[in-house]
């Protein structure tokens, strides 16, 4: 095993830089490979342009005949550019993308055949839903789900394969992927905010959310990854004692991008053009070996989808580099994990960022409208919010002193706390005029300024106001964004729903202008808020008791935060807001409850493999050298060989005493998995993988990382930290 271990070192150590050539301009590459706007105006009619542009614009349905001659033409331009087989690509609960090829080849008869792709082919089609996780909504006998055209969401060349965009549902309409629900709460989000946004503009017709993600990652040797059989079956390493030198000397952070993982970056980012995904930042993070991506912000559902997309094509651009990109949340214990910072926004289709402020006082009566809202949101839905990015491998990273805690709560900045501050004292009810001016001018009217210096932003916060959108930071480097964006529209959509009932009441029943209902009710807000409010260190220990104190939840595993998922009000939540029925919620729930079950349970068995059977065995290896040793000098020092051996002799023990403690954690570990295994009830079983079986990781890691350091390097079967991490 060694020897594999070695050939990976020497190998990778030749891997030179991959030459990329960019010969054309990024703006030139822009969208090539995508059948969008500009695309469709040249190969649709025009009756076919204007029905698909509505559907895009205003969710219109599009009919069999526009339909027909959509797919008629989006053949005719993949084939132009040399495509063979088209797929309904989705992104169904395993977290990760689907597809399935068909050619648009076909005979017919006296030994012809054409390429052909009709409208029926674009809408539907079903894929073999029974392999696909459904969290019981549909039996395996009645196999039934389809996939159907999001026309939101523009077609695309990926290789020599026209990929469509879309949903994917049971037979009996419930949702089995990710894109459904988020569609469906962008839709509650738009008409909620448009009625709002009409106290202020009776213009605004569409209010569209925006997501800029920030993806970070690792990038290891491939040959190096391959001879670690933990990443190559978890994504992680289960166990590996830390570097000597690991991120202390910040040295990595912002420094010059090694030339390896610079021409990965620059193939990257040309197919990433090439699928019209306006990837605009690259950097090195903290970590050694761990960079950062990040796009021009889209429409939410587009930037998730060219998230996901991203995802893929990032592991495929990796390996003609020769790397393994990791996405997971924590793959080396003690230093940085990645996370993906959502960067989130609202926006007019009149062009006003409804989380910007204006330059009058009623865009900022505006602003501070849809800000408070969202504090708001966040505040009643804390632990919905905090259940939306939970997973196994993101439990590793919140609360683990670098990323954002378990505790969800708002970073706004000083000076916002301070018009807040002053809002709070608004009159009830009525204002005189004097009031009215001096908040139009003093307080409302001074933000624009105010937050061009509001730079102070703290990196602690897992939802945190910079500037001109909120981001959300504590979603899981590997997750599919559609969870929390879902979560975080339907949340804030239901919050400006009753906002505006509030208000409305107010101005029918209290006789009070709009400006003065829309007062009194903030100052509630921010009054009703203040707990979610903070702006101190969310990493600190005294966070956890304040925040305690405060009332707010602190889930600091999965199978504790999955519950607020069908709470009664999370479930009353989605139904009213027509973003899921209680069958989808309950059915997510059980889905990632058991993704849960199964990465422990497959780490667990990863570990026990490693532990025992690779270093066990190199351990003893390393005893009986040292027992021979020891014989050896016994036989030339006789009497005095006691003090001679004795470094030798300790050795031998604490290696014994090593190797007790692994095969006995392992045993516990497997009796405690075997126990689990019979658990009917998922939430049990899930509770009893976190609570009986995970624990055992740390202590069997312990003694195996302690081996680590006594063992002769010569004979350690698994690739070091040190060369995963600094091989450039
Ligand atoms: P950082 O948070 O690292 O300082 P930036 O603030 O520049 O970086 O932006 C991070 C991400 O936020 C980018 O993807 C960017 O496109 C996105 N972003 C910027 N403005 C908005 C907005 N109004 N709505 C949503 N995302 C935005
Ligand atoms: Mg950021």
């Amino acid at each position: 095993m060694s020897t594999l271990r070695f050939y990976a070192i020497k190998e990778s150590s030749a891997n030179k830089p991959i030459v990329v050539e960019e010969k054309e301009r990024r703006s030139d590459l822009f969208g090539k490979n995508v059948f969008n706007e500009n695309t469709m105006r040249q190969y649709l009619t025009k009756d076919a342009f204007v029905g698909v542009m509505n559907a895009i614009q205003y969710g219109k349905k599009i009919d069999r005949s526009i339909a027909d001659q959509v797919a008629s033409s989006m053949k005719d331009w993949a084939l132009s550019k040399g495509v063979t087989h088209y797929t309904h690509w989705f992104q169904p609960l395993t977290g990760t993308t689907a597809e399935k090829h068909d050619a648009f080849f076909e005979t017919v008869g006296n030994g012809m055949a054409i390429e052909k792709f009709g409208g029926s082919q674009l809408v539907q089609q079903e894929p073999d839903a029974s392999s696909f996780p459904s969290g019981g909504i549909r039996n395996t006998f009645e196999a039934r789900g389809y996939t159907a055209w999001d026309p939101t969401s523009p077609a695309f060349i990926y290789g020599t394969t026209l990929c469509i965009p879309t949903i994917f549902v049971a037979y009996t309409g419930e949702a089995l992927d990710y894109k459904t629900p988020l569609l469906r709460a962008l839709n509650a989000v738009d008409n909620a905010a448009t009625d709002v946004c009409k106290y202020f503009d009776k213009n605004v017709k569409k209010v569209t959310s925006s997501l800029g993600w920030e993806q970070e990652y690792f990038l290891i040797d491939r040959l190096l990854a391959a001879s670690r059989p933990d990443i190559t079956l978890t994504g992680r390493t289960l166990l590996g004692h830390s570097s000597a030198k690991g991120q202390q000397l910040d040295d990595h952070y912002f420094g010059s991008i090694p030339s390896r993982a610079l021409n990965f970056m620059r193939e990257l980012e040309n197919e990433c053009m090439l699928l019209g995904i306006p990837v605009k930042t690259r950097h090195n993070e903290v970590a050694p070996n761990q960079f950062e991506l990040a796009p021009i912000y889209e429409e939410a559902n587009l930037a998730v989808d060219h998230n996901s997309l991203l995802m893929d094509v990032m592991g495929r651009v990796a390996s003609r580099h020769n790397f393994k990109v990791l996405l997971h949340e924590k793959p080396f214990a003690g230093i940085n994990g990645s996370g993906k910072h959502n960067n989130w926004s609202l926006s007019t289709d009149t062009g006003v960022n409804l989380l910007s402020p204006g330059k009058t006082p009623m865009s900022n009566l505006q602003f501070l409208t849809f800000f408070i809202n969202t504090i708001k949101a966040v505040h009643e839905n804390e632990e919905l919010l905090r259940a939306s990015i939970a997973s196994a491998s993101n439990d590793h990273r919140l609360g683990a002193n670098e990323a954002p805690p378990a505790i969800m709560s708002v970073f706004i900045g000083e000076q916002l706390t301070k018009v807040l501050e002053e809002l709070e004292g608004v009159t009830k009810g009525k204002l005189s005029p004097e009031e009215k001016t001096e908040l139009k001018l003093n307080v409302v009217g001074k933000i624009p300024d105010v937050l061009l210096d509001n730079t102070d932003r703290n990196r602690t916060s897992p939802f945190a106001f910079t500037g001109n959108k909120f981001e959300f930071r504590a979603v899981g480097s590997m997750a599919n964004c559609g969870n929390p964006m879902t979560v975080l529209n339907t949340i804030v959509a239901k919050q400006l729903i009753d906002f505006k009932k509030e208000v409305d009441l107010l101005i029918d029943k209290k006789d009070l202008k709009k400006d003065e209902a829309v007062f009194n009710v903030l100052r509630e807000y921010i009054k009703a808020t203040k707990a979610i409010r903070f702006e101190g260190n969310g990493y600190g220990k005294e966070w956890e008791a304040e925040a305690k104190k405060r009332g707010l939840s602190n889930n600091k595993t999965t199978p504790e935060a999955l519950k607020a998922k069908i709470s009664k009000k999370s479930i009353a939540l989605f139904e009213e807001m027509n973003v899921m029925s209680k069958i989808e919620s309950v059915s997510r729930y059980e889905i990632e409850m058991e993704a849960y079950i199964m990465h422990i349970q497959i780490e667990g068995r990863v570990l026990g493999d490693i532990a025992r059977n690779h270093i066990v065995p190199t351990a003893v290896k390393y005893q009986n050298m040292l027992i021979e040793n020891v014989k050896g000098l016994k036989e030339i020092f006789e009497e005095k060989f006691r003090t001679v051996a004795q470094e030798q002799i300790s050795l031998i023990e604490e290696i014994s005493s090593h190797i007790e403690n692994i095969n006995a954690n392992v045993t516990k570990m497997t009796n405690e998995r075997r126990k689990a295994n019979v658990i009917e009830d998922v939430e049990k079983k899930a509770m009893a993988y976190c609570n009986n079986v995970k624990p055992f990781f740390d202590e069997i890691r312990k003694h195996c990382d302690k081996l680590e350091l006594l063992v002769d390097d010569e004979i350690w079967p698994l690739t070091k930290y040190r060369e995963l991490l600094f091989t450039r």
